[in-house]
């Protein structure tokens, strides 16, 4: 069996625009809230995301605001990470042993 490791950085726009004045372009601008997570994985199945932020950011000059993720998980209607991003590794560990375990009622029936 072979696998291919794959690892990246991923971004979410979690809800509206929000006008903010930005500090470095000294301008009006419309923030959007977004999360940007990082994950490994393999062969883009089996995956697990790590270094997880939320920020306001300036679609201008990129400079933001972290937020604090206990104000904004509990508003979010659904978690923006990709089922198998999140429990990838899971299903990866107990698919192996499901592999494992068929290998052996296949032997003993054998
Ligand atoms: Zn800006």
């Amino acid at each position: 069996m072979m696998f291919l490791i794959t690892q990246g950085e991923n971004m979410v726009v979690i809800g509206a625009a929000e006008a903010r004045h930005c500090p470095r372009c000294d301008e009006e601008r419309d923030f959007v809230p977004q999360l940007q997570y990082k994950y490994a994985g393999v062969d883009l199945f089996f995956g697990m995301t790590y270094s997880k932020r939320y920020q306001l950011a300036c679609p201008e000059c990129n400079h933001g605001w972290i937020l604090d993720p206990k104000a904004i998980e509990p508003g979010l209607e659904r978690n923006p990470i990709p089922f198998r991003m999140r429990y990838g590794l899971f299903l990866l560990v107990v698919s192996l042993f499901g592999l494992y375990f068929a290998g052996q009622a296949y032997q003993a029936a054998g």
